[in-house]
């Protein structure tokens, strides 16, 4: 008889901090015990008790063309049949980073990592550089891994120093994070007026979506890239997330494409390693040719551009085609639209916040009142709502993402059916989040 997820979970606890290999996998939010998962195919996934659940995490953003693509799959298992690592340049590497520059062109030159987190932390280093600089200006609610420096969260004020946002952080290091409001220009020029000349960088995701989705207002992004130049500070765009999922071209393809403007730096991640672990830093020539062994800023991995990875990743934006963002963003509408239905009906208060494809919903009647701006608006709806009507599609066979402040991710393999299913749960988790 195979075991249960309480079996499996307890087990996990005792050799794993928390029995999770990240935070949020542990159900913390929403309490209860997190399937343990088995196997994943186009939209659904399958736990270690036989039971499937319609997937809406996507594992965090990879999974665009859905779990376990035949293309992708074929691509990995041919790569890994001619070797795991070789710890030597392979050419899959270069039609992997020239796929990213055909979408990206303003990544002129982009460098292979494994984690999201490395891009981001590489990109400060580049920063710090190349303007002989040492503070950085970070959003709160914006998340961009767990780089030392990137954990400081919510700052109280203008320009506020930060505090560590994790214990381990030293005061010296987070004393050089400037943590500000998202979406409110005003503290971004008090802070270049105030530090100007100390600041190397402001980094942004492209819209955040690790606070829920709290898209950036128009021209917001627009508006850092002015005053970054003015000030001679580097723009890091964190596409991590948005990156190739959100457009062909990321969410810069939606915006700086369409505007005329780059940041100086993107990072991206997921979606380019199509559910193996590989994540960029790029951007100017100037600057990414400051990168070892060309310039003098060390950066370095044992499996940076791993040749499976590299091969998952390319056969995924191999697939990634105009049909394949067309059926993501209507099913994403679709959804958004049965979710906002299921509960107005069911008579709860909600915002539904999107940018592109991603989206999340805020409940409360402050949040229907135009939606959250920035991370204090987001702390301030009834996020404990969101538990019950997680709960009720679990139970209903629909995994949502386990927290309110995680994007929801759609797939192109989320077809009718499987939407259907999702829409026959919500009615009962709408009524959950009303009580
Ligand atoms: N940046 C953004 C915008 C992210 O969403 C994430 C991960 O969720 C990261 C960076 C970190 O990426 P990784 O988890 O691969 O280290």
């Amino acid at each position: 008889m195979s075991p249960t997820n309480a079996e499996v979970f307890a087990h996990a606890q005792s050799v794993i901090p928390g029995g999770v290999n990240s935070p949020v996998r542990a159900y913390g939010s929403v309490g209860g015990t997190p399937p343990f998962l088995a196997s994943a195919r186009g939209a659904y996934v399958t736990d270690v008790e036989g039971r499937e659940y319609v997937d809406l995490v996507g594992s965090w953003g990879p999974a665009l063309l859905g779990h376990a693509h035949p293309a992708v799959v074929e691509a990995v298992q041919q790569a890994a049949a001619r070797g795991l690592s070789f710890g030597a340049p392979t050419t899959t590497e270069t039609e992997l980073v020239a796929a990213i520059r055909h979408r990206v062109p303003s990544a002129e030159n982009v460098r292979l990592v494994s984690t999201g987190t490395e891009a981001t932390m590489t990109a400060l280093r580049l920063a710090r550089a190349v303007t002989g600089r040492d503070l950085v200006v970070k959003f709160a609610g914006c998340y961009h891994g767990h780089v030392d420096a990137l954990l400081a969260q919510a700052g109280s004020g203008l320009a506020t120093l930060a505090l560590p946002g994790s214990a381990g952080v030293s005061a010296a290091v987070a004393a050089e994070t400037i943590v500000l409001p998202y979406n409110d220009l005003a503290a971004v020029e008090a802070a270049f007026a105030e530090h100007g000349p100390r600041i190397a960088a402001v980094i942004t995701e492209a819209a955040p979506a690790n606070m829920g989705v709290v898209p950036p207002v128009p021209g917001y992004n627009a508006a850092l890239r002015r005053l970054t130049l003015e000030h001679g500070a580097l723009l890091i765009q964190d596409e991590v997330l948005t990156g190739f999922r959100v457009g062909f071209s990321g969410w810069w393809g939606l915006e700086g494409l369409r505007e005329g403007w780059s940041p100086d730096l993107f990072t991206f991640g997921k979606v380019i390693g199509g559910g193996l672990p590989v994540a960029a830093v790029g951007g100017r020539r100037d600057v990414m040719r400051m990168l070892a062994p060309v310039g003098p800023v060390y950066q370095a991995g044992t499996l940076s551009g791993n040749p499976v990875a590299t091969a998952a990743g390319l056969a995924t934006l191999q697939h990634a085609d105009a049909t394949v963002y067309r059926t993501v963003d209507e099913a994403s509408t679709r959804l958004r639209e049965a979710v906002t239905h299921a509960l107005a009906h069911a008579g709860v208060p909600h915002a539904m916040q999107w940018a592109g494809s991603l989206f999340s919903i805020m409940f409360g009647p402050g949040a229907a009142t135009g939606g959250a701006r920035d991370y204090a608006a987001v702390q301030a709806t009834e996020h404990w709502r969101y538990g019950p009507f997680f709960h009720a599609l679990l139970e209903a066979g629909v995994s949502a993402p386990p927290s309110p402040f995680e994007a929801w991710f759609v797939s192109a393999a989320h077809d009718d059916e499987a939407l259907s299913r999702i829409e026959a749960a919500l009615p009962a988790a709408a009524r959950a989040a009303a009580e």
